[in-house]
């Protein structure tokens, strides 16, 4: 038995980004597919650890741009320093920088001390490993929507509407990956999807809750199902996947978009 493989993850960094993200879905979902057309396209035609829901949270995060406003809103340079080292602290960065001294310093506005100088030194830290920091809470944040199933349902009814629109370019992009009837091919799932899926679901079917964890793991046993089916516009992104057992997977029509939000606390395990 291999361990699985673990990092550091604070969730605390992703949590705000992700409720961000579900809060605005209805007024920028589909204004942030427009911005990510290409970057979308390219992780629905197969399972990709990048998924459409991270791009869709790029769409809400950007550090050098909350500095940028912190700068301009407040003029206090401990709550911007706070603001950085905690950002730093959640996605586990430790800049070999000298920490301003607030508590000693007799300078109310800064002006003559060196503390302006030294907080200076981490807004630069950021700026130049912004793009790292980004991907790290959006990587967070997407442990906690991939958790939300009733959610990855809106987002993939929502999601087939662009695919829809957008068929014609991608069978152009993609013929290989576009059916006759133009819809995304069917592929096959990779270990590492059936995995999680496996884990996310608790082992338990999606639709009639029954208990799949006992059974062997084989695909004749336990079903993974696109959440929203390729036949209405659905796609092979990784997040548009659940566990079924095999009489509702055989049940669920071509055009269900069936799932529940019905999950197993974990006192109940
Ligand atoms: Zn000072
Ligand atoms: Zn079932």
């Amino acid at each position: 038995m291999v361990a699985p493989k673990d990092e550091h993850l604070a969730l605390s960094s992703g949590i705000g980004l992700a409720g961000l993200a579900i809060g605005y879905f209805g007024e920028f979902g589909l204004g942030a597919f427009e911005t990510f057309r290409e970057e979308i396209i390219e992780v629905l035609l197969k399972p990709n650890k990048t998924t459409a829901v991270h791009w869709y949270l790029s769409y809400f995060q950007d550090v050098s741009e909350e500095i940028h406003k912190i700068k301009g809103n407040v003029d206090e340079l401990d709550y911007l320093f706070n603001f950085i080292s905690n950002t730093l602290d959640e996605v586990n960065l430790k800049p070999d920088l000298i920490r301003p001294d607030f508590e000693n310093c007799s300078d109310k506005w800064h002006e003559e001390c060196s503390c302006n100088e030294i907080v200076e030194q981490w807004v630069k830290y950021v700026s130049k490993n912004a793009e790292m920091i980004n991907e790290l809470i959006i990587h967070s944040a997407f442990q906690v929507i991939f958790l939300d199933r009733k959610f990855l349902h809106d987002f993939h009814l929502e999601l087939s509407d662009f695919v829809e629109s957008y068929i014609d370019e991608i069978r152009e992009a993609y013929p290989e990956n576009v059916t006759v009837k133009g819809r995304i091919k069917r592929t096959h799932f990779p270990k590492w999807l059936t995995d999680a899926v496996f884990y996310r679901d608790k082992g338990t079917c999606s639709i009639c809750r029954c208990d799949l964890s006992k059974l062997i793991r084989t695909q004749n046993t336990i079903h993974i199902d696109h959440i929203v089916p390729l036949d209405i516009y659905g796609s092979n992104d990784a997040s548009n996947f659940q566990l079924l057992c095999e009489t509702c997977n055989t049940s669920k029509g071509a055009r269900s978009t069936a799932t529940s939000s019905i999950n197993v606390p974990f006192w109940n395990l």
